[in-house]
This record gives C-alpha cells, structure tokens and sequence, in this order.
C-alpha cells in the first residue's frame, strides 16, 4: 500500500519534503481491532510538532495521521458490532491501556500508557490502518468523508477545550488563534451558547474576516484590547506572546484554556514578562488541554450531526501531503486540510 512515512527530525524552514512516500505490506487486523480502507485524513499543526521533534514518534519511521475517514475492510472477534463495510473515523486517541485511575475515570487522555495515533501507532496517511475497535467512531450519513475527517482532531478537541473552559450561555469567551480547531469551536459556542459572545484575536486579517463571517462579536490583533474583559480564552496558538496577552483580557476568576500540544520556543521571551499582578491574580487559572477522550469525540461527532455542523475544508490529493504540511507550517490556514486517497 502507498503511505508517508516520518523517518526523522527535520527543520520545516529549512526543508521541503518532511514526508517521504514509500511501499509497504497491507497491514491486517488482529482480535479487537480493524483494518480500514482509508478516503481521507485530515492534516493537523501536530504533525509539525512530530516532525521538528517538539512530540516524536516513539519510534521512526511512523505513518502520520489521526483525522482518520474510511471504511472497514476486515474485523476479527470484535464486540462493538463494527462490521466490514461500516464507515468509521479514528481519532487521536489510538488505544489507552483501560484499567489505570484515569482509564477507570473517564480520563483515558491522562493514562500514562495513552497512545496517540499517528505518532505512537501507524495513523491515515496511508491506503489502509489498524485501530482497536473501541477507538473507531461511526460516522454519520450527514458527513461526507471530507467534512467528517477534521471533526475527530480539531473538533474533538475544541468540544475538551470548552468543556474545560467552564463555558455556560452568557459568559463571554476569546478565542486566540484562528486555525481549524477555534474555526469549529466558534461554531460550537455559537450553537450550544446563544447568548454568548465571542472575541477573536487573530493575526492575520483573511482569518479575523473569517471569524466575523462565522459570527464573532469582535475580531483584533493579538495586542488590541477586546470591548470587555472575558470570563474565559481559549488559546490555540503554538506561541507564547498570545498567552501572556490573553491573561490581561481575563476578569477576575478568569481561565484561560491551552489547547496546543507543544509550544514552540521563538518567542518564550515574552513568559518574563508575566506580572503578577497583572496577570495571575485575582485567581485567575490557566489550564492545559491534553488529548481527547473516546467520550469526547463520540459526544462531538453527534453534536456536528444534530446541527449539522460542515467544517470548512481545503481538499489535497494524497500526493500533495508535504505540500499541505507546508501550508500549515506557513499559517497558509483557512479552514482545515484534508488529503484525500
Ligand atoms: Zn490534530
Ligand atoms: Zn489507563
């Protein structure tokens, strides 16, 4: 089968084909798993992360990929009733190990033996992959393959973000970063909290444009100041001057959400700038969003179908992988990347 490989640490500035496309044997599915003819795989800003080396591969090479559409192909001694011919998506989380304290408490995201797809196991940039069955999603009929592949990352994610958030309908939320998961969890907000207002702070004007099209209440730069102080923001920038930014935009009791998996270090700088006074107190909080759940994705997955909620997509063919890679590094971003096979 055709795939693309991670084989090694690169430097995205430096070099153009990250990915390299080899040949392998089709995989097959053992007990408890599926084997999945993949159609399409969305194209996430963590596969930059995997390939600069900011969360490698547990091992070299790996088959990037975790936004994952496709059909089953074969299903061995399976209990979900998942059947050959069923079309499932396969999100980041690939398997956790289901009997540790978090496992036990719904927080397999937290398991120390959580295994993400695409980088600690084969993902979708490939023709076909495996995946334990309880980590395969059936995806509605309302979806096509495309608009279905981003909402098992970007989505999923976005639903943890909120829900971590502690949004209800009124309170006001900013949204840093404008990129496919803040696209989806606009919609989001808007859906599940009418009332509420959103603040974008983008960098780029086609994506503060973007944001206003979508419904925010009020786009700005990084630095501009919002019309009000924010109950809570949502920061989905691989950056760090954001962060301090938007601890100045909190009310008291504030939170601030970062769902980034890694931060990248060109501007850490700015982390000495934090004041006290000005940023933290008054119990402001900051917390971190790690992973998603299998309860996440599902519960995600059918919130997008009772709307229905279409992700915007910009579509790759499957040979354009580094290309679509590239875009992400260069923000080239207006909704989500899906390659399609
Ligand atoms: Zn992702
Ligand atoms: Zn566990």
């Amino acid at each position: 089968m055709k795939a693309w490989i991670i084989d090694r640490v690169c430097d995205l500035t430096k070099e153009s084909q990250p990915l390299k496309q080899v040949d392998l044997p089709k995989p097959s599915a053992k007990a408890g798993e599926l084997l999945i003819k993949v159609n399409a795989c969305g194209v996430c800003h963590t596969e930059i992360d995997e390939i600069e080396g900011r969360t490698p591969p547990l091992v070299y090479p790996v088959i990037p990929g975790h936004q994952v559409v496709g059909i089953v192909d074969q299903a061995h001694g399976t209990q979900t009733g998942i059947k050959p011919g069923d079309r499932v998506g396969v999100a980041w989380i690939y398997s956790a190990c289901g009997v540790c304290e978090y496992c036990l408490s719904g927080q397999e995201n937290l398991c120390p033996d959580f295994r993400a797809t695409g980088r600690d196991a084969d993902g979708g940039y490939a023709e076909y992959m495996v995946v334990p069955e309880h980590f395969a999603y059936p995806i509605p009929d309302v979806f096509t393959d495309v608009e279905a592949a981003p909402l098992l990352c970007a989505g999923a994610i976005g639903y943890r973000s909120v829900d971590l958030a502690g949004m209800s309908n009124g309170k006001r939320i900013g949204l840093t970063g404008f990129g496919a998961s803040a696209h989806l969890v606009l919609k989001l907000i808007r859906y599940r909290y009418p009332q509420s207002e959103v603040f974008v702070f983008a960098r780029s004007p086609v994506e503060r444009e973007f944001a206003l099209e979508l419904g925010a209440k009020w786009v700005g730069d990084t630095m501009d100041d919002p019309p009000a102080l924010l109950d809570c923001i949502i920061d989905t920038t691989p950056v760090w001057l954001p962060v301090v930014r938007a601890l100045e935009c909190l009310k008291p009791g504030g939170r601030l959400v970062i769902n980034a998996i890694r931060k990248e270090s060109v501007d850490n700088q700015f982390l000495a700038n934090i004041d006290f006074a000005r940023h933290l107190w008054m119990e402001k909080e900051i917390k971190s969003v790690a992973n998603v759940t299998s309860h996440d994705v599902r519960a995600f997955i059918r919130i997008a179908a009772e709307i229905p909620f279409k992700p915007e997509v910009e579509i790759y063919a499957f040979e354009n992988a580094n290309q679509a890679i590239l875009d992400i590094k260069q923000r080239k971003i207006k909704g989500a990347k899906v390659l399609v096979l």
